[in-house]
Formats: structure tokens, sequence, C-alpha cells
């Protein structure tokens, strides 16, 4: 008899029909979760309604019906014809990157920058300048080469930002084994039309989404798609009811999941976007990317560098022709304008900022931090909330049972670690401090326990290399050794007991129930007469486990030994919950356990949840340890210290929850903690006014994580936010910045985070966050460098024409010069500057400060004004005393390389705020000699060898000119350290009046 046929007889639901004992070989799942599609339509609740009407369903066909209408012949394929028609019909079989959008628009996108704009408006007015007076347009040449570059950057950036869909289109494999006009061919995957004829054996990757024509013994792992972890048994013989779910459509494929076992052929009948992983691909995308607070800020900068730029050339033009009173000097007068807008763009300093970015990933991966997004590493340094799992992730997530309760018995438990090996300890009250080594088997109460800890388990325990090591959840493993310690073995049980069905666990039930039938061989009913331990002597018996709380609701009576049970009255209660609020307040993550005999005449194909997980029999709590990463405590305070709040978010009880933040100083007794049950009834509003005090969030379902990151995030707070499993995709996603676990963490979790954690540990958080916020001074130090020099620039080209000098002195290609090389090049070595001591020891940056922030753009006007004028000076009497000798242009050379050499020292002052050049070590930073070392040189070989000089238009100067020009640069490196000497002083000087 089919599955289904069963199904039909008791008149049942789908849904139902997976317990059927012949059914649950075919579909057994373990963790069955929420779909990835369930997933991205709480990302975006709008969009995908309609995506499931639209598609057939291919799975409620039947084999005939489906070829037919896909026009398909399962002994021929489809023929070359139909095929190139389907193809012209259905495009690619590819996930589509960045929502449609091609990369010819994403590189288009890069040139509407209002900086890169304005550069290009300039090539234009100069190239035609150049024309009309017969010059060779090389001003233009040139900045139309910056522009496309920075263009090509932004483009090549922008690319790699978008590495969860590439995640996803990894899924899809490369080439397919297709039936076409009879004949085999192996073709690459994006090929596939539908409606053809595919082969599937062990270890492929499937590649379109199909239905099954022929199965033999067919596994697939669909956790890409469903999230569940268990690979699912497919059959091509069923059709099924319509609505079915996607995990539940086992007579179909795919695209994305994987053949664990089998062989199969199937009908195409989903290509690309089409399929169900297309679906999801556009999905997450359409969550747009918001800008990362350096974007912003650097569009900010853009915003008024082409602003003030614009003011300038108007105050030039307009000036120059109010003094002269014509227009005759207006060509002139534009060229001016032109090198001053030139002047202003930063045209370095995206090539650096993206290699800074890049630097500070290589950083965090030798710390365990992987960056995933590189926008990220700047986020990092602004973070001031961080949220983060308990399990795992602040504890070692090594669970050893310390502790049992029983009907009025607490046990004790010792032994270490996994090995099962150790003794059980009684003290009848609390009390009785007169503690006696018991045997279990004198205890039926605690038996049963063990029995229910043993079954209602999926993991399991083994000896490698002498080292005992559980499979699978380590609170799971921890029951299968406290059972061990008592000599019951999870083998020999399972001989006696198959699982015939089950409830799975997930976060949001919190509990977990499995049903098994006591074999009926006559070979076990030997093995169990001359078993030590009593079993359960029901037929079919429910375990159930997990939140106390939650089970003991459920449960109607209580397990007294002897195999019966009394009603469980309200005393009884609150003495179990007594227990449970003492255990968890040690710390202990405690389970509750319950049993139920269930009637063997009910079909168990008519059992569900609600009618079933009722009505049980309670049986007693155990309490595991899980101890707090040693580095987490010093963590969590280096966090606090750096103005950074710690939150601890947990689906355990709360004041398990206390505990562990008490110790770890998360939070101390007094502050506030939310359960989930608490959060449900808040209104968004509601939590995001308690959002900001609350330290604990214990029992919580993964959907209130995302409530959580909103709130905050909409209090103004940077939010980083930890998770592992398939339900933690929408927060990470929401979150600043979503961190997911190297080593326990699902795919899921990973692709929709910004960073992995490779050793799962809180501290690494912490590191990473120092990396950022070294990244971000660094940032900011460079850019100070980089402006500084283009106000002195432009100041000069300014002067230049307004104290009537008649010709701007640098050129459009000089000015790139300056800002490409001789910026450029001390400013990336600025980049690789090793941390200021404070700075883990200060809070956040407000991620919404301005660029210009904390004196930014006050230093950078002071030093661009600084040396401005120290160059319009030297420029004045260059001006007058090159007048008279051979070379009267000598003057605009020596402009330039003061501008260049002023730069290599003021690279060397501003390494540190507050220290003095003398002060740091020199080598601790060689890339900064280097840098300023082979700058000289460039800028010498500027003016000493020919074919550069014609080139760069600049002229010979004597050694004697030479020396006043690196004279007249030096005064910026004396200045700036002058400054450092003052600030120390005034900041002395009002310690003491405060001592005093
Ligand atoms: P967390 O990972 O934050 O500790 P979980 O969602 O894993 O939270 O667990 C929440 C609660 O569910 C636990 O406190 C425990 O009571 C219960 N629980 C955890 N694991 C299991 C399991 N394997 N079977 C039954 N119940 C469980
Ligand atoms: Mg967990």
């Amino acid at each position: 008899m089919s599955s289904l046929a069963i199904a039909e007889k008791y008149n049942t639901s789908f849904k139902q029909l997976k317990f059927h004992p012949n059914f649950i070989n075919v579909c057994q799942s373990k963790y069955r979760r929420e779909s990835l599609y369930q997933l991205a339509t709480k990302m975006k609740p709008k969009l995908p309604d309609s995506a499931p009407s639209t598609a057939k369903p291919w799975h409620s066909l039947e084999i005939e019906k489906a070829l037919a209408v896909q026009k398909s012949n399962p002994d021929t394929g489809l023929t070359s014809k139909q095929t190139s028609e389907l193809l012209h019909e259905y495009g690619a079989n590819e996930l589509q990157e960045f929502g449609g959008r091609k990369p010819l628009s994403i590189l288009i996108d890069q040139f509407t920058n209002i900086m890169l704009v304005m550069l290009m408006a300039v090539a234009v007015v100069s190239a035609i300048l150049d024309l009309r007076s017969g010059d060779f347009p090389k001003d233009a040449i040139a900045i139309s080469f910056i522009v496309i570059l920075n263009g090509l950057l932004g483009f090549v950036q922008e690319s790699r930002a978008e590495k969860a869909l590439a995640a996803l289109k990894r899924l899809s494999s490369p080439r397919v084994r297709v039936l076409r006009d009879s004949k085999i061919f192996e073709l690459p995957a994006k090929e596939l039309v539908p409606g053809d004829i595919v082969f599937l054996e062990t270890g492929m990757q499937i590649a379109a989404d199909g239905r099954l024509l022929e199965a033999q013994n067919l596994q697939v792992m669909e956790a890409a798609l469903t999230g569940e972890a268990e690979a699912v048994h497919k059959d091509s013989t069923l059709h099924l009811p319509e609505d079915a779910s996607l995990g539940d459509r086992i007579n179909m494929v795919y695209q994305g999941t994987e053949v664990v076992q089998g062989r199969a052929k199937m009908l195409v009948t989903a290509t690309g976007m089409q399929t169900e992983l297309g679906k999801i691909a556009a999905l997450l995308q359409s969550v747009e990317a918001q800008p990362t607070p350096l974007q912003q800020r650097m569009s900010q900068l853009a915003n008024v560098l082409v602003t003030s730029s614009l003011a300038l050339v108007a105050v030039v033009i307009i000036g120059g022709i109010v003094r002269t009173g014509s227009f005759q000097h207006f060509d002139q007068l534009l060229k001016v304008s032109l090198s001053m807008a030139v002047a202003v763009v930063p045209e370095g300093l995206p090539a650096v900022i993206t290699v800074t970015l890049a630097i500070g990933t290589q950083r965090m991966v030798r710390h365990q931090a992987l960056i995933r997004k590189l926008p990220a590493v700047e986020t990092l340094g602004s973070v001031t909330t961080i949220c983060s799992d308990k399990t795992g992730t602040l504890t070692q997530n090594k669970m050893v049972v310390q502790q049992i309760n029983v009907s009025s018995n607490s046990i004790r438990v010792t032994g270490d670690g996994y090995a099962p090996t150790g003794t059980f300890e009684l003290s009848t009250s609390n009390q009785d401090k007169n503690i006696k080594s018991i045997e279990p088997k004198d205890y039926p109460e605690l038996e049963q326990l063990l029995f229910a800890c043993v079954l209602c388990n999926d993991a399991v325990l083994q000896k490698k290399h002498s080292e005992w090591e559980i499979l699978g959840d380590p609170t799971e493993g921890a029951l299968l050794s406290v059972a061990g310690k008592a000599g019951m073995q999870q083998a020999k049980l399972l001989n006696q007991f198959t699982r015939i069905a089950e409830f799975p666990f997930s976060s949001e039930r919190k509990r977990m129930s499995v049903i098994c039938q006591r074999r009926q061989t006559e070979l076990t009913q030997i093995l169990s007469a001359q078993e030590e331990y009593q079993a359960p002597d029901s037929q079919l018996i429910m375990f159930t486990k997990g939140s106390p709380e939650l089970i003991l609701e459920l449960c109607t009576s209580d397990y007294v030994g002897t195999k019966s049970s009394f009603a469980l009255n309200d005393e009884k209660r609150a003495y179990i919950l007594e227990q449970n609020n003492q255990m968890a307040s040690q710390g202990l993550r405690v389970l509750g356990f319950a049993y139920k005999p269930l009637d063997t005449t009910v079909p168990t194909t008519l059992l569900d949840e609600k009618t079933t997980e009722r009505e049980l029999i309670w049986i007693g709590l155990v309490g595991m340890l899980d101890a707090p990463r040693p580095e987490a405590k010093a963590a969590v305070a280096q966090c606090q210290q750096a103005g950074i709040r710690p939150v601890m978010i947990t689906g355990d009880h709360q004041l398990t929850a206390q505990a562990i933040a008490y110790d770890l100083g998360i939070a101390k007794p007094g502050d506030l903690i939310l359960s989930g049950q608490e959060l449900e009834k808040l209104s968004a509003p509601e939590l995001e006014q308690q959002v900001n005090q609350v330290s604990i969030y214990a029992r919580v379902s993964p959907e209130h994580k995302l409530r959580i990151v909103e709130a905050l995030k909409n209090q103004g707070k940077l939010v980083a936010m930890t998770g592992d499993g398939v339900n933690d995709a929408p927060a990470l996603k929401q979150a600043n910045i979503g961190v997911a676990m190297g080593i326990t963490g699902t795919d899921v979790s990973k692709e929709a985070s910004d960073m992995v954690l490779l050793d799962d540990n809180f501290a690494t958080i912490i590191r990473a966050i120092e990396e950022g916020r070294v990244v971000y001074d660094n940032i900011r130090r460079f850019i100070k460098y980089i402006l500084g020099s283009n106000i002195g620039e432009v100041l000069t080209v300014a002067a230049a024409s307004l104290i009537g000098l008649g010709e701007t002195p640098l050129s459009p290609l000089q000015i790139l010069w300056m800002n490409l090389v001789t910026d450029g090049l001390p400013a990336l070595a600025l980049a690789m500057e090793s941390p200021e001591p404070d700075v883990m020891n200060r809070p956040p940056y407000n991620p919404h400060e301005s660029i210009f922030a904390r004196g930014l753009g006050f230093y950078i006007i002071r030093i661009g004004i600084i040396l401005g004028l120290i160059t319009i000076a030297l420029m004045e009497w260059a001006y007058n005393y090159t007048q008279q000798s051979g070379d009267p242009e000598r003057w605009k050379t020596m402009v330039f390389t003061t501008l260049c050499l002023a730069q290599m020292g003021h690279a060397l002052a501003i390494r540190s705020n507050t220290q003095l050049t003398i002060q740091l070590n020199p080598f601790s930073n060689p890339y900064l000699l280097a840098a300023i070392s082979l700058t000289t040189v460039l800028q010498l070989m500027l003016i000493y060898v020919a074919p550069l000089r014609s080139f760069f238009n600049t002229h010979l100067l004597s050694l004697p000119e030479l020396g006043i020009c690196i004279g007249c640069s030096a005064l910026v490196f004396v200045w700036i350290e002058l400054e450092k000497l003052f600030i120390k002083h005034f900041r002395q000087e009002r310690k003491i009046t405060y001592k005093v």
C-alpha cells in the first residue's frame, strides 16, 4: 500500500501522513525548520504571496500529465529545435545578479558620482581649450584616465559586495547529464530548459527544479532550501495534494540541493530565476543594502568639496573679470578654475580607502573574524550594541549534567566531560548535608528519566582516539553521557525501542517528543528479560523533553515510581518550578522530562502535536552546566570599556541567563530582563522604550531577535547581532553587522551575515571591532592628510590669479600627479599605522557623525591655509626672482616642488595626533619611510630627467633653488609639531588647575 493510499484510507491530511510507521522511513524530518522561502517572506512581507500561486503545482500532477504539459518524452528527450526555442523563451538557467541589474548598469552608476562628473566636465572644457589653441589635450586625457580608473575601482568594489548572492549562485551545479534527441549529453547547467530530461547521481548538485520520473533510493539534502539538516528520501511514484509545502514535495527535486544517495531521472520544470532558489535569490536581493557610515560620509564629503570648488571657481572668474574690467583673459581664468577643480577632488582617495579596507579584512581573518562584506570593516568600529547568543558564543557549548531532580529527590551527578563514568549522589532535602552515593536502578523515577534521556535524543556519543565525543547537539550529548554514567547504553535501548514518530525540536517550540514502540521479536523479549533495567512496559510510549515550564504545563500527573502516577496538584507544581528556578539561578540549563503511554489502537497517522503532546506524566528535571568561555569575561569588560553595550539573547530560562550574565558582567542585579513572552505583548514603540535598558532577553525565539534589532536601530544604535540557525537569517540581515557562527552556524545564516566568527567566540567580535576602529582612525588620518594638501593647492592656484601673476602655477596634470602619487603613496602607508593607544578606551564615535567632526574639518582648513600661505609667499618671491633670469617659468616648478615636499613632512608629522614625531619609533611604520623616500625621488626625477621634464612641463632648478623649496616645505612639519607641543602644554595646564 502506498503511503498516500494509507493516508486516504484514514482520510487524514498529508501533514499527518509522515507519522505513519511506513512513512517515517520515507521522509523522516528531524530538524524541520522554516523554509528559506518563508524566511525571505519575513524580510519582505509584501512580495512573495503571488509567487507560489503562479507556479504550476507539478508535485500534484501525474508523471504522464507533467510530461504532456512540458511536451517532453522520457525516452528521447527534447529535440534540438524544441530546446533552442525554449532557451529563447525562458533564458539561460542562471541566477541573475543584482536583481536584474546588469554589470554595465553598475558600471554606469559609478560615473554618476558627483566628483567624477565634475572631473569629466573639467576634461571636456580642458580638451576644448587645448584643441582651440592647437595644443595636444594632455590634461584632458590624463583626467579621463583617472575618471575611468576610479569608476572601475568602484565597480570592482560593488561587485564584490554582493557575495551572498554569489554564494547562492555557487549552489547550482556547473555540468549536467541530459537526454536530448535520444542521446545523452553532458552540458553546462545554464543550457538546461524546462522539459529537459536530466539524470541524477549520488554527489551531484541539482541544477534546476524538476519532477522525478524515476528514482532509485534517492536521498536529497535540501538544507539550503528548507533548512532541514537530514537528507530527504524522494519518491517519484506519488502525486501529492496541491498545498503540500516545499519540504513535503517528495516527488520533486530543487535547484541548489544535493543528491547524497541513489539515482534518478527528472523532468525539468523550472530553470533560472523561476526555480525556488531563484525566487529566494530575487527576494534576498530586494532587501536593499543601506549605505554604510563611511559611504554616507564620503558622499557628504564629495558634496562639500564640489560645492566649495564651484564657489571658488565663481569667485576667481568673477574676481578676475572685475579686476581687469574685461573678458579678455576669460580663457586664462577658465584654465585657472579648471586647475582648481582638479585640485579639490581627492583623486587618490577611493583607491586608498579600498586598499585600507582590504588590509583591515586581512588583519581580522588573522583574528578569526572573516569579513564577508567589505564595508563592514569600518561599520564595526562604530558598533554601539552587541546582541550575542549565550549558548556557544559566550559559553563553551560543552554541556555536563550536574543535577537531577525526580520526585522529591535532588541528585548530584559527578564526573568530567562526556565520558560515561561518574557517580550519583543523593541529598534528600536541601538542608541535608549528608550526601550518599546511590545506584540509579534503585530509583524507578530516575530510571524512567534516564530512559527518556536516551530515547528522546538525536545525538550520538562515541569514543574516538580514547576521547569521548558527541555528534549532534551538545545538550543531548550531555543526556547520553549521564545515562551512560548509570550504565544505560544507547545502542541497547535502541534495540528494544523503535522510534516511529516524532515532533522535532525547534527554538520556537522549545521542546521535542518521540514516540517509541517496543520491539516485539522473541529475541528482544529474551534480551529484555535479562536486562538489568526495567524498561517501561507500554507498547507505545511518548517521551518529551524541553523547557521545564512548558513541559510542566502539558502535564496532568506526576510519576511516582512502580509505574504509577498521581494527579499533579498545585503544591507539587509550585515545588517543581521552585526546583527549576533554584537550578537555573546557579546558571544551569534545565530541561524538563515527561512521558505518556499511548493507545495502540489509535493509528499513529492520527497523532499530531496538539492532541498528543498533552496530558503528560511528569518525570523530573535535569540541570546541566555550560561554563562561560574563559576569555568571555575579559572581552565583556573590554567591550564596556570601549563604550559598547553587550546584550545577551538566549532561548534559555531567564534565571540561567541571569546567572551567566552576572558572572560575565553583562548585567548586574537590578537590571531589566525581558522574556520572549513579555516581549510578544509589547508593541514596537513600547519595545523601543525599553530596549536601551534591557541587557538580557530570555526564552526568546528567532523572530524576537528581528524585533529587538529593529527596535535598537530605531533608537539610533548600531547593532551587531549573532546567530546560527536558519531562522536567524532575517535578524542577521537586518542588523548593521550580522555575525554568523563558523563552526555551528548553518550556511543560510552565514550567507545572510556580514562577518563570520571562525571560532564562534564572543571575544573575536571585540577584536574585530578594535580592528574596525583602527581602520576608521587611519582612514580619517589620511583624509586629513590628503585634503589638507588639496586646500593648499587650491589656495595657491587661486592666489596666483588674484595677485595677478597672470598664469596658473600648476597644470591639471601636475595636480593629478600630486593628488595621486605624491599624496597617494604616503597616504597608503599611513593606512598601515598601528593603533593609537586609546583605541578601545573610548566610546564609539557617533555613526552619524560628519566626516569633519572632532576637529577634522578645522584641521584640514588650518593646515591647508598654512601650506597655502607658505607656498604663496614662496611663489611671490620666486616669481619676481625668476623674471630676471633666462628661464622665467622656473617659479612654477618651485611652487610644484614645495607643495610636494611639504606633504612629505606632513605625512611624518601626522602619524600621531598627540605624540611628537621624535617620540615615535621611526621604524614602526617602515612603509611610510619607504613611501616618502620613493615619492621624493620621483619628484626629483620630474625635474632632473629630461623626457619627464618635458612631459610634465617642469623646469630645471638649480641646487640653491631646490634648497629653498626644501627649506620652505620643512616649515609645514615644524608647524604641526609646534601645534602638538602647544596642545600638550595647554592640556597639562588644565590638568593642574583641575587638581587644585
Ligand atoms: P539557546 O541556544 O539560546 O540556548 P535554544 O533555542 O537552543 O536556545 O533552546 C531553548 C530552550 O529549548 C532551552 O532552554 C531548552 O529548555 C530547550 N531545548 C534546547 N535544546 C533542546 C533539545 N534538544 N530538546 C528539547 N528541548 C531543548
Ligand atoms: Mg541552541
